[in-house]
């Protein structure tokens, strides 16, 4: 690897990963059950997921590490394993580069549950749960480390100091917006919206602000979510939105907007100024095979230009 990935992004906007969990349950995971364990006891399906990644074009994998912390796995008894799991998955994601560049995130996800007042979680043992498992990622030689769907300060903070205190050589915070039911624009669950979030992240040593995942959250929400963070920071900018919205049928919980759908939004993202472009739920090797091509023309009319 010749440049950091922050160094790297100075220079052209890097194409992400689409959905891990959605692709799990195509591989055979069954609901309820932990699609993390599979970093251990089948890494091979992890892998040939992350390579149809990069077979598209990928230049950026997030771990399989979302559910990857203490507090979520003791819930399917694995506790113990924190570190093997996480250090499996970095080297899960390596591999499936193939000895070409590219970036490993090693990604973090909600705990899962509520902090005290509200919840039954202290700070402490949340906290604690962050640094075990951003200590494992970055040993084991991440790139980067995302805290992802945060829909609270309290514990994207708690996220970002273990990132920083793990040695992580980037950090990146990335909130998941809801939109509101008169549609008039988006916020957490817990009611933050991009700028405070924007803000926050600053100030707690985010190197790159980013969003992800969310209801309702397209394309062009997407768009909107970069632009508002950009009146806040200058810091650099991942976007990832799901692949269009989650809708029920026969059970299931599917997404269903197509590459050719999702596509048409990359271009006025790369325009608004994202630097990292990806897709959370639902999006395929298809949809970034799509995103590769208009990355690619997006940079080409620019050079040319
Ligand atoms: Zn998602």
């Amino acid at each position: 690897m010749t440049k950091s990935l922050l160094d790297a992004i100075k220079e052209r906007p890097l194409l992400g990963d689409g959905a891990m969990g959605t692709q799990l349950m195509i591989a055979g995971l069954e609901q309820g059950n932990s699609g993390e364990l599979w970093n251990l006891t089948h890494p091979e399906r992890v892998l040939a997921i992350q390579r149809r990644y990069v077979e598209a074009g990928s230049e950026c994998l997030l771990t399989n590490t979302f559910g990857g912390s203490r507090i979520m796995l003791n819930r399917h008894s694995h506790a113990d394993d924190v570190v093997a799991i996480n250090a499996a998955a970095v080297g899960i994601a390596r591999e499936a580069f193939g000895g070409r560049d590219g970036y490993v995130i090693g990604d973090i996800g909600p705990f899962g549950g509520l902090m005290e007042p509200y919840g039954e979680f202290t700070e402490a043992q949340v906290l604690d749960a962050f640094r075990e498992q951003a200590k494992a990622l970055v040993d084991a030689g991440a790139d980067a480390i995302i805290i992802e769907t945060q829909t609270s300060l309290e514990e994207l903070r708690l996220g970002l100091m273990a990132a920083r205190e793990a040695g992580a050589s980037c950090a990146i915070g990335s909130m998941a917006y809801d939109v509101t039911l008169d549609g008039s624009t988006f916020r957490t669950m817990m009611g933050i919206d991009p700028e405070r979030a924007a803000e926050f992240m600053q100030e707690h040593g985010a190197d790159i602000v980013a969003l992800n995942c969310g209801t309702g959250m397209d394309m062009e929400r997407a768009r909107q979510a970069v632009l508002r963070y950009l009146q806040i920071t200058g810091l650099p900018i991942m976007a990832q939105p799901n692949a269009g919205q989650p809708k029920l049928v026969d059970m299931k919980v599917i997404y269903d907007e197509t590459p050719a759908q999702m596509v048409t939004g990359v271009a006025p993202l790369l325009q608004a100024g994202a630097s990292i472009i990806g897709g959370c739920c639902g999006s395929t090797p298809d949809h970034i095979r799509a995103f590769r091509e208009a990355i690619d023309q997006f940079q080409m009319a620019k050079a040319v230009s």
